[in-house]
């Protein structure tokens, strides 16, 4: 890989290729040369990297000559479409979409979780999904300490892991609610959604994708399937519900974790403390706990709220929050972008 490599960002204007391209700039990943694609839509647009402007292209077939890494973040089309084209040319693309996350010739991966794995690539690199990675910065080390052996989570998923329409629609509607002066119980807007199948603001969705046969949706799924393939564990399960909530930014998940071997607190504790890309922010006294708010453009996830669980034999349950534009999807992009370079 070259040292100094030509980067590529497919999706550049949305709300993920915006993150990424100023993570590449904060974490000072060393770009010779960046170039910026989107649909013809955003042609010509341009967006600031290091103090310059950078043209936005659109994407075309011929858009990878010379390029060494391409983060993808336009959605599993484009990267079903695009991705081989841009291995084909020589270039190594990390996903974000989940086209390719369960294809047993691309690597998943969590940096802080499997690193190692990124060797094994054939040219494709998937990113997980944003709660299954934000689940797993507090999971893993507790899987290393005690053994998961199955979890029970509920996530509260902000609008921006939509994308940019999502977070317009939740703006939108707050200021319909506060320009039109209404009473609390008067919460229900006369504008119809258009991103989600329901209002969003002042109201939670239990639906995050679309339904399976078995009634749990697609993005439920994805933390058990995700968490075997990047733990390495192919026995872990998990049940999940996921929710969308009127939060811009910053997924939360709240887990019960059930684990083969007796779990301490002082040893979870001890445990977390000492994991990689996450803070411990667990002092209920003070009414110090993980928030959205809190963690939004960290780079680093937080757990709280720990106690052993009543309704489980060696059972913790804990609370995580992170950025998931960061975490979950543009800082792990950029992570495995590192990992390529060492
Ligand atoms: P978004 O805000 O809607 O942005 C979509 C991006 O894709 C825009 O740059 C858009 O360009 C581009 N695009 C759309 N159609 C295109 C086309 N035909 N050719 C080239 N570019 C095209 O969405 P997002 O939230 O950033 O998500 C992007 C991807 O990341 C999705 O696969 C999503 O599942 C994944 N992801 C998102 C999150 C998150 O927290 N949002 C987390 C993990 C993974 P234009 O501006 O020109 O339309």
């Amino acid at each position: 890989m070259n040292r100094t490599p030509h980067v590529a960002v497919v999706g550049a204007t949305g709300a993920v290729g915006v993150e990424m391209i100023e993570t590449l700039e904060k974490r000072n990943f060393p770009v010779g040369k960046l170039t910026l694609l989107a649909s013809a839509r955003s042609a010509g647009k341009k967006l600031k990297f290091k103090g310059t402007d950078v043209t936005v292209q659109e994407l075309t077939k011929d858009s990878f000559q010379g390029i060494d890494i391409a983060l993808f973040s336009a959605g599993g089309s484009i990267s079903k479409e695009f991705a081989p084209i841009a291995a084909a040319a020589g270039c190594v693309v990390v996903d974000n979409s989940s086209a390719f996350r369960m294809d047993p010739k691309v690597p998943l991966v969590v940096p802080e979780v499997n690193g190692a794995d990124v060797k094994s690539h054939q040219g494709i690199i998937a990113n997980p999904n944003c709660t299954t990675a934000i689940t797993l910065m507090a999971l893993y080390p507790l899987h290393q300490a005690f053994g998961v052996t199955r979890v029970f989570a509920s996530s509260y998923q902000a609008v921006s892991g939509t994308g940019a329409a999502a977070i317009e629609e939740l703006a939108r509607q707050n200021r319909e609610w506060a320009g039109q002066n209404r009473a609390w119980d008067a919460a229900r807007l006369d504008s119809a959604p258009s991103v989600y199948p329901h209002q969003i603001a002042f109201n939670v969705l239990p639906q995050v994708d679309s339904f399976l046969d078995t009634g749990y949706t697609k993005e439920e799924m994805k933390m058990e399937n995700e968490g075997r393939k990047i733990m390495h564990h192919p026995g872990f399960r998990a049940s999940v519900t996921c929710v969308r909530v009127p939060v811009f930014r910053a997924h939360s998940v709240a887990v019960s974790a059930e684990f083969s071997r007796p779990v301490s607190l002082a040893a979870a504790r001890a445990a977390l403390a000492q994991a990689p890309g996450l803070d411990v922010v667990d002092d209920p006294a003070n009414k110090r706990y993980p928030m959205p708010l809190d963690v939004s453009g960290k780079y680093n996830c937080a757990v709280g709220r720990l106690r052993l669980d009543c309704a489980l034999d060696n059972g913790l349950c804990f609370w995580v929050a992170g950025d998931q534009l960061l975490k979950g999807a543009a800082l792990n992009a950029v992570q495995i972008a590192e990992e390529l370079l060492k």
